[in-house]
């Protein structure tokens, strides 16, 4: 069985990780503070360490005061979380379609959209492959938004020479397992606006003010401190920042393992006919998370279901959003967003991770291949 995705686990990580088991702290310790440290080296912007993408989203709408009523424009075809962590402030999700090229927002879409009441434009980087962020962030400029940018696919990508998590006014990751680096679960947030950063981070560490400076009450101890904004507890521990950082050390084997893997998919499948392969998109240097290709729709369901049954664990990235049933209050309907739809329709993420050999990609393209001329003889 080849999963679409997975971890890369080495010794180098077990023993990071045994080590931080036998130190003093198990959770905030010293570890936390380093993964910190070494996440801004690769991302550009100070970051703090959360307990999954989903966290860092939610933080990130408390970062911006996102508020009941506030409206935030964001493409369907993404996981939920995107939305999810928004709606539950209370925010009305505003839905623009995606380039049927990358899969990201289309930003000729988004301007329309823009009301009274939007708060931030939401890009997420499908795949792996950052959106149009020059063209979205001259929007979000013109109209005083925030653009934040759900980075769960990218890290360790780049836009225009600049990594992602220094681009947007927030970004987020995900150290979940098949992501491009993993802390078994864990996510966290970039930021080059300091204030932005610390409301995240006063969010995530249940709104603890333990600056004196800051402290509202006074007279109290050296054990006093206090909150004056509600949070949660979103700390990641520092047994699994002890694994962020072991990973972070391999993040550039990571990137060209997958781009190697990439690059051969493209090698062997580029001229078969009912096959759209993912495009770059220029100026974009890509650390592939998916390798999401395109089959015609009415055989989509044939071609994955037989790609299972021969022990490859195809994935479909992504039902779009809008059609989750926990929208149907929004009366929005099928064709509402054509791209994002058939995107879908036709869409099996094949399996690329850094640990696949060679050998089994090659028998992963001929199985496909070989499925593909059962489906379509000519
Ligand atoms: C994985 C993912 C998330 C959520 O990350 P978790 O770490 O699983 O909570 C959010 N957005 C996108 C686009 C993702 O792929």
């Amino acid at each position: 069985m080849i999963p679409y995705g997975r971890q890369s686990i080495n010794q180098d990580d077990i023993d990071a990780v045994s080590a931080a088991l036998k130190g003093d702290f198990l959770t905030t310790g010293p570890l936390v503070g380093m993964f910190e440290e070494a996440l801004e080296g690769v991302v550009g912007a100070p970051c703090i360490a959360v307990t999954s993408g989903t966290a860092a989203l939610h933080c990130a709408y408390a970062a911006i005061d996102l508020k009941s009523g506030d409206e935030v424009i964001t493409p369907p075809l993404t996981f939920v979380a995107t939305q999810a962590t928004a709606a539950l402030f209370g925010a009305k999700i505003v839905f623009a379609d995606i380039k049927a090229s990358t899969g990201n927002i289309n930003p000729d879409l988004v301007e329309s959209l823009i009301s009274e009441k939007t708060k931030a434009v939401v890009a997420v980087d499908y795949a792996g492959q950052p959106a149009d962020l020059d063209a979205l962030r001259s929007i979000t400029e013109k109209h005083n938004l925030y653009l934040i940018e759900d980075a769960a696919h990218s890290i360790g990508s780049y836009y225009k020479n600049r990594p992602v998590g220094s681009i947007a006014d927030i970004t987020t990751f995900s150290f979940f397992p098949t992501k491009n680096m993993t802390t078994a679960e864990g996510g966290a947030v970039a930021s080059l606006d300091s204030k932005l950063l610390e409301k995240a981070r006063l969010f995530s560490r249940q709104g603890l003010v333990r600056d004196s400076e800051q402290f509202r009450i006074r007279g109290q101890g050296l054990w006093h401190q206090e909150v004056h904004d509600f949070g949660l507890n979103y700390r990641l521990p520092d047994v699994l920042c002890a694994l962020g950082i072991s990973q972070l050390s391999r993040l550039s084997y990571f990137k060209s393992r997958r781009l190697e893997i990439f690059t051969h998919y493209v090698r062997r499948l580029k001229n078969i006919p009912n096959v759209i392969l993912p495009k770059v998109d220029s100026g974009n240097d890509v650390m592939w998370h998916l390798f999401p290709v395109r089959v015609p729709p009415q055989a989509r369901q044939n071609i994955f279901n037989s790609l299972r049954n021969a022990g490859i664990l195809v994935q479909v990235n992504y039902l779009p959003a809008y059609r989750h049933p926990v929208f149907d209050s929004y009366n929005l309907k099928l064709g509402d967003f054509p791209v994002s739809d058939s995107y879908y329709a036709g869409e099996i993420s094949l399996p690329i991770f850094p640990d696949l050999t060679d050998t089994q990609q090659d028998w992963i393209i001929d199985t496909f291949l070989g499925i593909m001329a059962t489906e379509f003889p000519d």
